[in-house]
């Protein structure tokens, strides 16, 4: 389900700014800011703005392509090339938040 925003969502509230965290980018559609408990030395979330639940909720095209745009972006500037990419999509595979959102994950950034 894809709605503007969800009252409950934590990074509904990053998103809009109500919750701080250390912005990293941002384009039309999403914003990447650094993991609060990092995983890596490079540890850096990738949500679009729009709330929807999962990857497999986010149906709109031109969120996915400025949703793609910042990881890439965020890739090529905060890791020196070499990293993981992953999208935790339902609780038994670790999804916490139940905002879509992108892992970049380094051992080295640039
Ligand atoms: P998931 O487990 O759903 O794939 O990923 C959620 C991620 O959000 C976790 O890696 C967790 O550390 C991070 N996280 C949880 N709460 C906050 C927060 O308030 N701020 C930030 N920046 N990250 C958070
Ligand atoms: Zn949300």
């Amino acid at each position: 389900m894809m709605r503007e925003e969800n009252l409950d969502c934590i990074f509904c509230k990053i998103a809009n700014g109500e919750i701080p965290s250390k912005l990293i980018g941002e384009n039309e559609h999403a914003i990447a800011f650094l993991d609060l408990y990092p995983k890596a030395p490079v540890h850096i979330l990738v949500v679009p703005k729009i709330h929807s639940e999962n990857i497999l909720l986010l149906d709109n095209s031109s969120i996915l392509t400025g949703l793609f745009e910042l990881i890439r972006e965020v890739a090529a500037t905060s890791t020196d090339g070499q990293f993981k990419l992953q999208f935790n999509t339902g609780e038994r595979e670790g999804q916490s938040v139940f905002h879509t959102h992108a892992h970049v994950l380094s051992q080295q950034s640039k």
